[in-house]
């Protein structure tokens, strides 16, 4: 090699290791799981100069948020909305993503049956202010209780004395009903005390091209590991060993956002297991904690037979666990129905055959709209307890936990394992943003160690 070659040699292998050195951060974190939390966890950090290995067990992203195009048009099976548009974190990233979303969904725009006869919306406007000042004087109740009661236990206590009318009792269970599609439990297993957690104003915005549009925005030059399950995880000397059906990966420290239900699960059925195991106090958060289920079922028809209004709901529907369907004709210009259903009716639903669930749904649908709607052209169930990636839909709070749970799982491990996920926000769980938000966190905290 002649002089001037070596020069340009060792002249090239500095620079190579000065901009290794500016461009990394020496540390190298491995996030489990892609979804929301995953994925705004790895995105930060790699932003900051980590180098960060995602490992998601599916063989697609989004964890909680999927979008399917099984029946022609792209249904989103899990997260739909952004949840309070203003302020909210999600409505950032689609505007940075570019991405469409619909205009906020009016819950006061719905066409109601009760036994096949629409009911008079001047009736529910009535009603729906009373109800409203139940839940206000449940609040109240609740600030004088010592122990915690269900929903449930305290709106008997305050309706101990009330007749309701048959009617009244129908649209009660209906109002429950669709109380506990939002926390994806019923209200005889909900928290009073912890009834309430925090929102952003602005309304409810759903994304007429899939919500997926959010995570591949997220997922954009990131390293993810797809159909990697992790088995176990282990605290080593100065760092943290993942092992995977498939692989064994080392890193500096590991972002664990393991949904709550798969955190709940023994390795025996298919849970993680972790080396040396968990902090009991850890332990005891995940156990108090609950996670709720909601599922949907999504009809495609040969045509739209329904009123054009946001959503249909139905009295009847409310035993059978099916109280409201959400119309997306008007945002994906296709005839599907979206079916939602709640708490243990909803788990009940998802030991039937889709066949059975077809049934059904279509029986709740006939009382509403006649004997004469088509039947659909396809269908898709979700069995979101059932799934052994995720264990349920979303956390709540039931009788025996409390808020203060949600941050013992947020709380990091040794200074190795961080703790990411919708389970871990006390201020928004069982949210998208809370999730994202959760991994923002994490990121946070891991950077400002090192
Ligand atoms: C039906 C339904 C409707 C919803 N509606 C809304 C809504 O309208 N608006 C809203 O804001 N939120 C909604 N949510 C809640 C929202 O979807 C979740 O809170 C959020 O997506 C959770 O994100 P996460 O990153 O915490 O968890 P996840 O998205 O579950 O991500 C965790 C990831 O870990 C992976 N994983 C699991 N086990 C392993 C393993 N052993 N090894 C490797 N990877 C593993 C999973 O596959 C998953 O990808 C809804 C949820 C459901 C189910």
């Amino acid at each position: 090699m002649n002089r001037r070659r070596f020069l340009f040699a060792v002249f090239a292998a500095l620079l190579h290791r000065r901009s290794a050195a500016e461009g990394t951060r020496a540390e190298r974190v491995v996030v489990i799981g892609a979804g929301a939390a995953g994925l705004g966890a790895a995105a930060e950090l790699q932003r900051a100069g980590y180098s960060v290995l995602v490992i998601e067990a599916r063989d697609r992203l989004g964890g909680r948020i999927f979008t399917d195009r099984s029946l022609g048009a792209p249904v989103d099976l899990g997260a739909t909305w952004i949840q309070g548009r203003r302020g909210n974190p999600i409505s950032e990233l689609a505007a940075r993503f570019g991405v469409e979303v619909a205009p906020a969904t009016d819950y006061d725009d719905v066409a109601l049956f009760d036994r096949g006869r629409p009911v008079d919306l001047e009736i529910l406007a009535r009603y729906e202010s009373e109800l409203q000042e139940l839940l206000a004087e449940l609040e109240r109740y609740s600030r004088g209780l010592e122990e915690d009661v269900s929903i449930a236990s305290g709106l008997a206590e305050l309706l101990r004395d009330e007749e309701l009318t048959p009617f009244e009792e129908r649209l009660l269970a209906w109002f429950l009903e669709t109380l506990a599609l939002d926390a994806a439990a019923s209200a005889d297993e909900r928290s009073l005390l912890y009834a309430d957690d925090e929102g952003f104003g602005g309304g409810d915005h759903l994304f007429p091209g899939g919500y997926e549009q959010i995570v591949h925005g997220l997922a954009r030059g990131l390293e993810v590991r797809r159909g990697e399950r992790v088995r176990r995880i282990a605290l080593r000397q100065g760092g943290v060993r993942v092992e995977t059906d498939r692989a064994s990966h080392d890193a500096d420290r590991a972002v664990v956002t393991l949904p709550l239900g798969v955190l709940k699960a023994s390795p025996g059925e298919g849970g993680v297991s972790f080396d040396p195991p968990l902090p009991e106090w850890k332990r005891r958060a995940i156990s108090r904690l609950a996670m709720g289920t909601l599922d949907k079922v999504a009809l495609r028809f040969p045509e739209v037979f329904w009123p054009a209004h946001d959503l249909l709901g139905n009295l009847d529907g409310a035993g059978g666990g099916l109280p409201v369907f959400l119309n997306l004709a008007p945002h994906l210009g296709a005839p599907i129905l979206v079916a939602f259903s709640a708490g243990p009716g909803a788990r009940r639903r998802e030991e039937r055959s889709d066949e059975a669930i077809a049934g059904e749904t279509m029986e709740v649908l006939r009382t509403m709209a006649g004997e004469a709607i088509p039947a659909p052209e396809r269908l898709v169930a979700t069995r979101w307890h059932r799934d052994p990636f995720a264990g349920g839909s979303y956390s709540f709070v039931p009788v025996g936990a409390r808020g203060e749970d949600y941050e013992a799982l947020a709380e990091p491990v040794a200074g190795r394992l961080f703790f990411a996920g919708e389970a871990t926000n006390r201020s928004y769980p069982a949210t998208v943003h809370g999730a994202y938000l959760s991994g923002l966190r994490e990121a946070k905290r891991i950077a400002a160690l090192t």
